[in-house]
This record gives C-alpha cells, structure tokens and sequence, in this order.
C-alpha cells in the first residue's frame, strides 16, 4: 500500500493512479490547466497538457480539483498545502512551493519536521524551525 493524499478542506482523494492532481492558475494571468504531480516526495516532475505550461519562476495558484478550495497556505507564504495519510495510516501536513521551478517539499506532523527534500528547503527553512533560543518556552 502507498501514501494517499487528500485535500485540506474537503478530504477528497487527489492521488487518482500514479499522480496526485490539481488544478493551478498562474498568479500574474489568467493561464490555468490541470498538473499532475508525482507522489514522490523529492520528485518533481510535473505533467500537464501541452496547452497549459508551467514557467518556471511564476507562482501558481493551486485548487482542489474536487471542492476548488485554494490549497495555497494562508500562514506560509509561496507555500502549498495538502494532507498525506502514509502506510499506517498516519497524517502528515505536505507543503510545497507554489513558485514553479523551485524544489522544496517539507512532510509535517505537528510542528515536527519528519521529512523535507529539495535544494530550495533552505528558503523556507524559517517557516519551521524554531530558534534555540525560543525552545526553552515550548
Ligand atoms: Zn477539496
């Protein structure tokens, strides 16, 4: 059995076969298409029609294809989020960026990094790791 992915609102299934699918609109137009992601944590790969091109460098809006709920993270900027349930059933928080060509996925449960991939990790670091000297108050 594989991870399933779901959507963070309505908890539909977006991983339908080998793809996990959304629907995506460049922020700066009104080009928009169906992407298929690979499940692969550290795989980014992306398919899409060749009437719909992803440009490297332009942020994308990124919808539910079942609900249409934005899944572009609120509290983290240029971050994308959707809900992973693993082999035994446990569920992680996935986020990554909604920047096209950048490389970053974190794998999250709680506030705890399980897993994160992809040189543009660094970036977004910040987001999640909380200063040694703030540890003390948690
Ligand atoms: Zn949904």
């Amino acid at each position: 059995m594989t991870a399933e992915y779901l959507c963070k609102v309505c908890k539909g299934h977006l991983k339908v076969k080998t793809s996990i699918v959304l629907s995506a609109q460049k922020i700066s137009g009104s080009d928009r298409g169906l992407v298929f992601l690979n499940p692969e944590i550290g795989n980014y790969t992306v398919t899409t029609h060749p009437s719909f091109r992803i440009v490297e460098g332009e942020e994308y809006i990124y919808t539910c294809p079942i609900c249409h709920s934005q899944l572009n993270s609120a509290k983290y900027n240029h971050l994308v989020r959707i809900i992973m349930i693993d082999e035994k059933g446990k569920e992680y928080n996935i986020y990554f960026s909604g920047i096209a060509g950048e490389k970053c996925t974190f794998k999250i449960r709680g506030n705890k990094i399980e897993e994160k991939k992809g040189p543009d990790v660094k970036t977004y670091n910040k987001y999640f790791e909380v200063p040694d000297e703030d540890k003390k108050y948690l």
